[in-house]
């Protein structure tokens, strides 16, 4: 029988890129499955970005990432989106099914799965988005579609935060609530769930915590952080002190990552040996 020594070729382009973990993660799952598949790590430049898509046809790669500045822009080189990805008006992941690219955003989904993880369900739950960027879009409208009651979103920015809340209101069947963030932001007691989705305690910045009153945390909400590097932030230490649930942010890395594994081998992802990695990688273990 002829040797096979071809690849599958899958991926990330972003700008910059250097220091994204994601291929050592991918590639320790393709390995613990016994898959051949190999993760590149690619510096693409905001303007080249669609011949890496053509590429993408061309190479016959099983599909990519996105990061910064691609997650908005790749729309325009895309057959197919998810119906969140197409709410969101971002993607993080593409598949090629047979020369068509199928955009999805696993970013929201990979949080959800985190939690769930944890035993928290989001259904019929009043919840606290403290952002409105990227992260913040992907985890409100992926929240609203699983079914929360109440999404509120707090931002410094009118303008961004008001679009969010609006895009939850009107797209989905959760109520969508702006509020503008100035001076030390308060959490309605009623919350249920609080997510830091802002960048701040974001390495080296790791003595940062964003601009809350932590004493309206209340031991009954869980409290979640999208920061993963490093993972157990101040916003995290001082709500785990006042007795709340909390969920750090490599879970969602490794379970956005997860379904990426999925979408483009087929084969049920080894979570565990993703999160391993990961931890390994940031000097957790
Ligand atoms: P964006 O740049 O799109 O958005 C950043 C958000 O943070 C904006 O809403 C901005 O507010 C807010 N913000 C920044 N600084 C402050 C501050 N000092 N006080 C209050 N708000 C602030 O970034 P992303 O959404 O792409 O990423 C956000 C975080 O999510 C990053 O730390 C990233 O690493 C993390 N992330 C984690 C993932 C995971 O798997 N765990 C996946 C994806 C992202 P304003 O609009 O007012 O400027």
């Amino acid at each position: 029988m002829a040797k096979n020594y071809r690849s599958e070729l899958v991926g990330v382009f972003g700008c910059p890129v250097d220091e994204n973990p994601t291929g050592v993660m991918e590639e320790a799952a393709f390995a613990k499955m016994g898959l051949d598949y190999r993760y590149l790590t690619i510096k693409v430049e905001k303007e080249d970005l669609g011949r890496a898509m053509n590429a993408v046809r061309a190479f016959g790669m099983k599909g990519v990432n996105l990061t910064i500045p691609h997650k908005v822009n790749v729309l325009a080189y895309l057959d197919e989106l998810s119906e969140a990805a197409e709410i969101i008006g971002a993607v993080n992941t593409v598949v090629n099914r047979n020369g068509k690219l199928f955009g999805e955003n696993t970013d929201g989904k990979g949080f959800l799965t985190a939690l769930k993880k944890e035993g928290i369900e989001v259904r019929k739950k009043k919840i606290v988005i403290l952002g409105a960027g990227g992260a913040a879009r992907a985890i409100g409208v992926e929240c609203a579609l699983d079914g929360a009651f109440k999404i509120t979103v707090v931002n410094r920015n009118e303008d961004r935060g008001m679009e969010l809340a609006e895009l939850i209101e009107t797209r989905t069947n959760a109520a969508g609530r702006f509020e503008k963030w100035e001076g030390s932001y308060s959490i309605p007691e009623d919350t249920d769930i609080l997510i830091n989705a802002t960048c701040v305690g974001l390495y080296p910045n790791i003595s940062d915590k964003p601009n809350i009153n932590y004493d309206t945390i209340r031991s009954g909400m869980a409290v979640s952080d999208v920061v993963f590097n490093d993972p157990n932030t101040r916003f995290l230490q001082e709500a785990g002190r006042r007795g709340a649930k909390t969920v750090n942010g490599l879970g969602m890395l490794a379970q956005q990552g997860a379904l990426n594994f999925t979408l483009w081998t087929g084969v049920c992802a080894p979570v565990e040996v993703m999160e391993d990695t990961l931890k390994k990688e940031f000097g957790l273990c």
